[in-house]
């Protein structure tokens, strides 16, 4: 995509979605990276349904590390891979209090240190905590960056460096809820919904999909361009066998009248014999 059609992309992205944020349910620096440790590999619905309840009892680090990660399980058994979550959320917490006086740190390096926290939620914690102008390359981010021709690459470390390096720099902040809502919403895995996408104007997928009354619209087209083509074949083939018969009957009637001299000596040839 040319740089021109990324500004347009982007600048459209933002009139659709004026106000991007986290889905995820927060109240603080320390929750927010709880919620996002969690986030790993499931939903932002199923971390929301669970993490209230251990927020209750464990809203600081201090109380998470009282907690420890036997205390913790229990309160995160329905989110993917709670065993090690619980796991790294008790480290994490005391690694806060050790480090951090309990404080979520605002660096990158310092949030990667962190147990749990991989380059993917560092940059969601400098974004959305610290408004940060980075990006954090997620499932749908990934997809979109490379269906759309947005900003292709391999693995989500090339995607995002084209991010960064394609999208105007005032636009880098927001421009992470923007197209990761754009994927979760409308340019969906299995279906995109390109018939009401916002950006379909500049975006390069080449099999874009029809809404379903287009689709029943084109295949009842297709089946009646079908059904028309049958109708003139057959009608054909009945014009020909027509044709067919009437110069059949034409022949015997000529044959008959004036037989062919061979037939004439064919018949004088048998006499004879
Ligand atoms: S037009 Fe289709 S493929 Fe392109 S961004 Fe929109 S939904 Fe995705």
């Amino acid at each position: 995509m040319s740089r021109p059609a990324v500004r347009a992309f982007m600048h459209r992205l933002s009139e659709v979605f004026p106000n991007p944020r986290t889905e995820l349910v927060y109240r603080n620096h320390f929750e927010l990276l709880v919620c996002v440790v969690l986030s790993a590999q499931a939903t932002d619905k199923s971390v929301n349904q669970a993490a209230p309840a251990l927020f209750a009892v464990a809203p600081t680090p201090e109380a998470m590390a009282a907690l420890g990660e036997e205390g913790i399980a229990p309160y995160i058994r329905k989110i993917g891979l709670w065993r090690a979550k619980a796991r790294n959320l008790a480290l994490l917490a005391r690694q806060l209090i050790e480090r951090h006086n309990g404080e979520v740190p605002d660096t990158r390096p310092e949030l990667e240190a962190l147990a749990g926290v991989g380059h993917k939620t560092a940059g969601v914690i400098l974004n959305v905590a610290f408004g940060q102008p980075t990006l954090a390359v997620d499932t749908h981010i990934f997809r979109v960056s490379n269906r759309t021709g947005l900003a292709p690459g391999k693995n989500v470390l090339t995607v995002e460096e084209e991010l960064l390096a394609r999208i105007p720099p005032d636009q880098i902040m927001p421009a992470h809820h923007e197209i990761l809502l754009l994927g979760r919403y409308i340019c969906k895995a299995r279906t995109p919904e390109c018939w009401q996408c916002p950006t379909a104007k500049w975006c390069l997928f080449s099999e874009k999909n029809l809404s379903p009354s287009e689709k029943l619209r084109e295949s009842s087209g297709q089946q009646l361009a079908k059904d028309l083509a049958h109708v003139r074949r057959v009608a054909d083939e009945s014009v020909a066998i027509e044709t067919v018969t009437e110069v059949t009957e034409k022949v015997r009637v000529t044959v008959e009248a004036d037989p062919p001299a061979a037939n004439q000596e064919n018949q004088e040839d048998c006499q004879e014999s």
